[in-house]
């Protein structure tokens, strides 16, 4: 029942250019501790997915760095039936304060949950020795918490989810998950407005997410390499064809082909302000909103064009909900005047090849004026440090993790409140209009996630708890 998923090895010198001399000496400090602690055993990383999603963008190269560093990291994604999914989506949005589907987590969805956590338990611990540090992300695998923790293996909870304000639906996701996650030695939260009451403080860890600097979603790129995998993919208009067989033979970090499935015909002309939100389907990202909110400022936003962006969502694994959210999105746009929806695209990105997906992502956000991130929620948002590392102006809602990533009207543009479209109107105006605000905002950013919010630090923080947790 579980993936192994490959892990290439990856160099940590490879931060070298990112970092002063003394954190740069630190990170390879921190490497040869994590070396020597774990020596003989082996460190394995549990979720759901392996693509789509945050989790799954950090897990495969935090682990690349483990891997290069010599510790023996391995990844692995568990079975996730749909009614187990449908258990574990509730879960997760009421740790995010939100009812979801407003189904109930009652005996049968504990039955449920527990039969297939249990399966996956047995599968893992066959292959997990005494000792080994394992790592368990999400409300979908700390049910395998308790089995794992029996068997000897050092249990880690890492929780990428929380609310800014407690309700009662963050409290009956944690009373649901609480008699799993308690048996792990360590839990580790995104910030320390995350930490769940009742927990003994001192096995509570708080380690904010990071993005990859080089990965081929954040890599540097060329203007002219942006355009073409844009225009090869029909997310911008076409020039002339011969930048797709150019981009092919040259320059492509992957296989770029016209493959993104726009939702409606017209691709956004190549020059237009553009602004952009890519995300999952999700209600918390509020595509509905960012679609609507854009359709009624548009009078004030020059010649703008929007695309939102998100995966093809056939292919992510664990979002029962992505496709009911893309077919709402689609409705909100078919009803809109024809002005308002020749200036919107719904953009579906492929997702059987990571690096070509990674490739469209990196170009978008590069291309995009603005980067938009109206969450309703947000354990942290990786999206908008990825545009924040590429010196974007970003607009994100003050929630959760990202209040934490923007200093707002420093390092990018915060929006109080996720229900007022008035507002996000007015910014997104403010921001379309002034470039210079934007390229201070822009350069700010940057260098807030390169002090920051680089994988380096990440992996530093992770030595240490494993120095308290392993040691
Ligand atoms: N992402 C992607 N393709 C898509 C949509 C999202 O690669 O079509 C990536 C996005 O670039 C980011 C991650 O998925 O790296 C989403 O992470 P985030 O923390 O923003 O949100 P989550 O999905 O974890 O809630």
């Amino acid at each position: 029942v579980l993936d192994d998923l490959a892990v290439p090895p990856l160099a940590v010198e490879r931060f070298e250019p990112f970092l002063s001399a003394a954190q740069y000496a630190e990170l390879l400090d921190a490497a040869a501790k994590a070396r020597l602690l774990l020596h003989d055993r082996v460190l394995w990383c549990v979720n759901s997915t392996a693509r789509g999603g945050g989790v799954a963008e950090m897990l495969g190269t935090l682990l690349g760095y483990a891997r290069g560093s010599g510790v023996d990291a391995r990844w692995v994604t568990i079975d996730c039936p749909p009614e187990f999914l449908a258990v574990t989506k509730r879960l997760h949005n009421r740790l995010h304060g939100f009812p979801g589907d407003d189904g109930p987590l009652g005996q049968r969805e504990r039955d449920i949950y527990e039969e297939v956590s249990a399966e996956n338990a047995a599968g893992l611990i066959e292959r997990v020795r005494p000792r080994d540090v394992v790592l368990l992300h999400d409300p979908q695998t700390a049910g395998m918490a308790p089995a794992l923790a029996a068997s000897g293996a050092l249990v880690i909870w890492r929780l990428h989810i929380g609310a800014d304000t407690p309700n009662a639906h963050v409290e009956q996701a944690q009373a649901f998950l609480r008699p799993y996650g308690e048996h792990a030695r360590a839990w580790v939260f995104s910030r320390k407005e995350f930490i769940w009451p009742g927990l003994d403080p001192a096995r509570c860890h708080v380690i904010a997410p990071s993005i990859d600097a080089l990965s081929p979603k954040n890599q540097p790129m060329e203007p002219e390499t942006v355009m073409a995998i844009l225009q090869s993919t029909g997310l911008l208009a076409d020039g002339a064809d011969d930048d797709a067989g150019f981009l092919r033979r040259d320059r492509s970090p992957g296989r770029v082909e016209r493959r993104a499935m726009m939702i409606e015909e017209a691709p956004t002309p190549p020059d237009a302000p553009l602004v952009a939100q890519v995300s999952r389907w999700d209600n918390l990202k509020d595509p509905l909103g960012v679609v609507t909110g854009f359709a009624q400022a548009l009078p004030h936003l020059g010649g703008a064009h929007l695309i939102v962006a998100g995966p093809d969502v056939t292919a992510v694994a664990d979002d029962p909900e992505g496709a009911r959210v893309l077919h709402d999105v689609t409705e909100r746009w078919r009803a809109l005047p024809p002005l308002e929806r020749s200036r919107i695209h719904l953009a579906s990105l492929p997702m059987d090849d990571p690096q070509e997906n990674a490739a469209i992502v990196n170009a978008l956000q590069r291309r995009a004026d603005i980067v938009v991130q109206k969450s309703r929620a947000e354990g942290f948002g990786l999206t908008v440090a990825e545009g924040m590392w590429k010196a974007r102006a970003v607009l994100a809602t003050r929630v959760g993790g990202i209040q934490d990533q923007i200093v707002d009207g420093v390092s990018g543009v915060l929006l109080d409140d996720p229900d007022d479209l008035e507002d996000y109107g007015r910014k997104l105006a403010i921001l379309l209009y002034d470039g210079g605000y934007r390229a201070r905002l822009g350069a700010a950013a940057r260098e807030r996630v390169r002090e920051h919010f680089l994988e380096s630090r990440h992996l530093e923080d992770w030595v240490a708890v494993f120095l308290k947790v392993a040691a």
